[in-house]
């Protein structure tokens, strides 16, 4: 081989290597496009992962379309014309849940796809893909770690909020508490002069729905400052250290709108008790010891407040609570009478109420709902009143959709056999008949064998005004009433079924926390011993997990056994009321009373 042969073959080498390293850029190029198209497009039109939970448990999700390797799920909402992306924390769970849901009858149409844009692309780019995934993981790596030019990495709503206090309908107390955060951002001066330490956090528990970043926001829109937020399940991402990484940006840009307030939602998701090894938790410690450093690193001049909300402050790692840190917590409850009446009032403005439609009495049929379970019927009455042509919302538009959120929807077109047909009615009979002869539960409102979102049937019972304390009488009465419909199907067909799963599973989270978290078991005594780690429980004895265990099936069995006992005592009803249920399909309030006339 000559000199200038090799030469020839060293040009033809770099020239390939050129044209390749160009396909290269133009690959990564497109992919970070789609990439960057579809973030922005989630941004836009995403479902917080305890809302996608919460439509799923009410069976209104009709469709869930998942890509292989990822946690971003695209859900169809019922009702809801745009379809959602969600993000799931734990796709193995979630896709166990959606199979019993499946299982219990949901029609939930599964889509199982791969990565789309490995689809689109032609063969030959596909065969260059993983060099240039791999060039693309390095550079997400090197944006990861700050390295790389700044870009908008997490996803966040900044902008100055138009929500005011008067919105948050209910919380005076828990308004008047945060009228003195809002005076702190507005003026930080005024109380750094005096020595005051400016809070830094502030914990708001309560359940999904009860208004926890709506008063965030209000917070915000009263101060006039810009309001950050982000969601802790978004946090968790495959990647490690991504996490920490966002912590640290969503700090450095609130450094920049400083005065502003920072929402964390479902803080749990990152600030759970750190515990070591595995790779999630370790990725999760990594997250929370960044917000930690965040925390402690800004000063009281940069006025930066953070707000995060939980309905699970047991699981809250203690590190977060300290002074300096999360050191005020609030509690945000389920909205009493007078709160559901102007939750309600606030979400009916805009629509068109018939006259005849009592607020009042809304509000009280609707005990232990919350803000968003309220305006959510406010709105599936007004689609409902559309459906049926109505002029405007009627009571009964009302009342069907009080049903539909708390059961789901009717379904009159599921077909199902005279046999299910004959055991949902001894079932719904059975919880019926039972708590008629239970004094401190309420009354029943109304039993039905037609089939209505998972469930197959079901029995109302009136609302109870609201209560501060629940009795021990009342729970283990509640136990024997949520028993009554297993016990019916065990008397009369001597068999069990599945539609009981619902009953028991509740039935179990109330025993269960009788005996563990209200201390109400005369064995194990007025002892907390929920959310304790292993080594405290030791405290109280090698065994203590068994006899918990015993107490929680003793007070189960007891139930169960005095359910039995009273529908045997009282079949003559039972036998009745499930005859009526057979043949009219639901019986309403007057109508079952009159069975025990
Ligand atoms: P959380 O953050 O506690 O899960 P949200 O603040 O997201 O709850 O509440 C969801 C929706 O429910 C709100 O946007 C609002 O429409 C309604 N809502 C909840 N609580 C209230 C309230 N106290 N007053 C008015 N609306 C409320
Ligand atoms: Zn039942």
């Amino acid at each position: 081989m000559g000199k200038d042969k090799m030469d020839k073959k060293q040009n033809k080498k770099t020239l390939v290597i050129l044209i390749l390293t160009v396909i290269l850029l133009v690959l990564i190029a497109v992919l970070a496009v789609i990439l960057m198209k579809n973030k922005e497009k989630q941004d836009e039109n995403t479902l917080a992962y305890t809302e996608l939970i919460k439509e799923l448990s009410y069976g209104n999700i009709e469709k869930i379309e998942m890509k292989t390797g990822s946690t971003t799920v695209k859900v169809k909402v019922k009702n809801v014309e745009e379809e959602k992306t969600a993000i799931v924390p734990n796709i193995e769970s979630f896709m166990e849940l959606v199979q019993t849901k499946v299982a219990e009858g949901n029609e939930i149409e599964l889509i199982q796809k791969p990565r789309s844009f490995i689809s689109q692309l032609p063969s030959i780019i596909i065969s260059f893909l993983p060099t240039a995934i791999m060039l693309a993981l390095f550079i997400m790596i090197f944006k990861m770690q700050g390295l790389g030019e700044k870009g908008k990495v997490y996803d966040d709503t900044e902008r100055k909020t138009k929500i005011r206090f008067q919105d948050v309908a209910g919380l005076d107390e828990e308004k008047q508490e945060m009228m003195e955060i809002v005076e702190f951002l507005k003026k930080p001066e005024k109380y750094t002069r005096m020595g005051a330490r400016i809070p830094k956090g502030v914990l708001l528990y309560g359940k999904p729905g009860t208004g926890k970043t709506l008063i965030a926001k209000a917070i915000a829109g009263e101060a006039d400052v810009p309001f950050i937020s982000m969601s802790g399940s978004e946090f968790i991402e495959m990647f490690a250290g991504l996490g920490a990484s966002r912590v640290r940006k969503l700090f450095e840009k609130a450094r920049k709108l400083a005065p502003c307030i920072v929402f964390i939602d479902e803080i749990d998701a990152i600030g759970s008790r750190r515990t070591s090894n595995s790779g999630a938790e370790t990725e999760n410690n990594q997250t929370l010891n960044q917000l930690l450093v965040e925390m402690d690193g800004f000063s009281s001049e940069e006025t930066i407040i953070v707000l995060a909300a939980t309905n699970r402050p047991e699981m809250l790692d203690k590190a977060l609570l300290r002074p300096g840190r999360f050191d005020r917590q609030i509690t945000i409850p389920t909205p009493d009478l007078k709160g559901r009446l102007e939750i309600l009032k606030i979400h009916s403005k805009d629509k068109k109420l018939s006259e005849d439609v009592n607020l009042e009495s809304i509000a009280e049929d609707t005990a232990g709902f919350t803000g968003a379970e309220l305006e959510n019927i406010l709105n599936e009455a007004a689609i409902i009143a559309t459906k049926n042509r109505h002029e405007d919302i009627e009571i009964m538009d009302i009342e069907e959709a009080v049903k539909k959120v708390t059961v789901g929807l009717e379904k009159r077109g599921r077909v199902y056999s005279e046999k299910d047909k004959k055991l949902t009615a001894y079932h719904e009979a059975g919880h019926a008949v039972v708590s008629r002869y239970l004094p401190t539960q309420t009354d029943v409102k109304e039993v039905s064998i037609i089939p209505r979102g998972v469930a197959g049937g079901y029995t109302m019972y009136k609302s109870d005004e609201d209560k501060y304390y629940i009795s021990k009488t009342e729970m283990q009465e509640k136990l024997i009433a949520l028993l009554g419909g297993r016990a019916a199907e065990k008397l009369v067909l001597d068999d069990i079924s599945t539609g009981a799963s619902n009953d028991i599973e509740v039935a179990t989270k109330i025993a269960r926390d009788m005996v563990t978290k209200y201390g109400m078991s005369d064995k194990l005594g007025p002892i907390d011993f929920q959310g304790k780690e292993p080594y405290e429980m030791q405290m109280f004895g090698e065994n203590i997990g068994d006899k918990i265990g015993a107490e929680v099936k003793e007070l189960i069995d007891t139930a169960y056994r005095d359910a039995q006992s009273l529908l045997i005592e009282h079949k003559d009803k039972l036998d009745a009321i499930a005859k009526e249920l057979l043949a009219k399909e639901k019986i309403g309030e007057e109508d079952f009373k009159k069975f025990f006339a």
